[in-house]
């Protein structure tokens, strides 16, 4: 009890020599509640809820196109709104803290609200190519699996899906043509043994190309169920 409130006492002395920011609102932040975003955008988070119900529209996108058991993203994603910079200060500002810790809070959110994410058993991140990867240090989809791995108390598998070529998933082409450019991208390796049941984690859901080339990589090799998980949705 002594020790946290020393710690509380030392990260408020901290924060008033070096004020924080609400990623979102540009307001100060204080506290260990507030670590990225202010404790009202925090409540103003445009949530979609989309895991709730069927036949949401992440799910309608990979209809006739690739098996999902259900999908679901933490919250919109709108290019002029100010919680775009959440995604913005993942992918182009390296700032991985900010992916943990909002994948541990849609991790307890699921937690609290959804029933469908009970029986996953493993979570996979979508890959990156391994020059990508050496450009930006790491991998955004990595962070926000490893804060909802946290939260489910989940591991996260990095070695199983691996992704080849850097070329861009296709969108257009027939089913056949979209399973030979998934099978030239990604490249699934049955490293999980008896696992039925995975969470797969991106951080940004638009087209579901990515995804979808995903899941034709993997049901190619294994049977799995496969739940879809990201961190924001837009269309
Ligand atoms: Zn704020």
């Amino acid at each position: 009890m002594k020790l946290n409130f020393g710690k509380e006492v030392i990260g408020g002395i901290i924060d008033v020599i070096f004020p924080r920011h609400c990623i979102v609102c540009g307001e100060v932040i204080f506290g260990k509640y507030e670590t990225h975003l202010c404790l009202c955008c925090q409540g103003s988070l445009p949530l979609t809820y989309f895991i709730l119900g069927t036949q949401n529209a992440i799910e309608k996108t990979f209809w006739g196109r690739c098996n999902v058991v259900s999908a679901g993203s933490f919250f919109y994603y709108n290019a002029g709104s100010n919680y775009a910079n959440i995604l913005k200060e993942l992918k182009y500002h390296g700032n991985k803290s900010i992916g943990i810790q909002m994948g541990s809070d849609y991790g307890y959110w699921l937690k609290n609200n959804s029933p469908e994410i009970q029986s996953i058993e493993l979570i996979i991140p979508v890959p990156l190519h391994e020059k990508k990867l050496k450009t930006r240090g790491y991998n955004q989809a990595e962070c926000v699996a490893i804060g909802l791995g946290k939260a489910l108390n989940l591991e996260v598998s990095t070695s199983s899906l691996l992704r080849l070529a850097n070329k861009k998933t296709q969108t257009k082409k027939n089913r056949i043509e979209r399973l030979q450019n998934a099978e030239q991208i990604y490249s699934f390796k049955d490293l999980i043994g008896k696992v039925k049941h995975i969470a797969l984690v991106d951080d940004v859901i638009t087209t579901g190309a990515t995804i979808e080339s995903c899941i034709l990589a993997i049901h190619k090799v294994k049977d799995i169920k496969i739940t879809v998980l990201s961190l924001a949705y837009t269309n």
